[in-house]
């Protein structure tokens, strides 16, 4: 079941230069930078209430983030959705004939498992979902 937005994911240049408006000027809670391997980005993680803000900086050239920004510039990459048993949400979304970039959970940053949904099905909107580590 899909309980509540986890997190947005914002594509950036720079991290360095985004921090200090997230962290100084809005004030938000800087909970620190994660490097995710798996999507060859840099991770800066913000809290907000019950919603974390990322900002997404790719560190190479075929990063999925470094198309994205080639493509649309900076800007709202993604909406995350969190999941209490994501593989169960992955194939009841497949049997209603949604399109799943992931079949299979990955790993995102803090340990969590996501899975995107294809835009295609979404109305454009590329959506993730994520289920927290234990
Ligand atoms: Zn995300």
């Amino acid at each position: 079941m899909i309980q509540k937005i986890n997190h947005l994911g914002i594509a950036v240049n720079n991290l360095d230069e985004q921090i200090p408006f997230y962290r100084d000027i809005l004030k938000f809670e800087f909970l620190g930078i994660e490097e995710v391997s798996d999507q060859k980005v840099r991770v800066a993680i913000f809290q907000i209430g019950e919603v974390k803000i990322e900002l997404l900086e790719p560190t190479a050239p075929d990063s999925p983030i470094a198309k994205y920004l080639d493509k649309k510039g900076p800007g709202i990459h993604h909406i995350a959705y969190q999941t209490d048993n994501i593989q169960h949400q992955i194939d009841q979304l497949t049997n209603q004939n949604i399109n799943m970039i992931d079949q299979q959970p990955r790993t995102g940053a803090h340990q969590t498992k996501i899975a995107f949904i294809h835009p295609k099905s979404s109305g454009k909107i590329l959506i993730e979902l994520c289920q927290p580590s234990e």
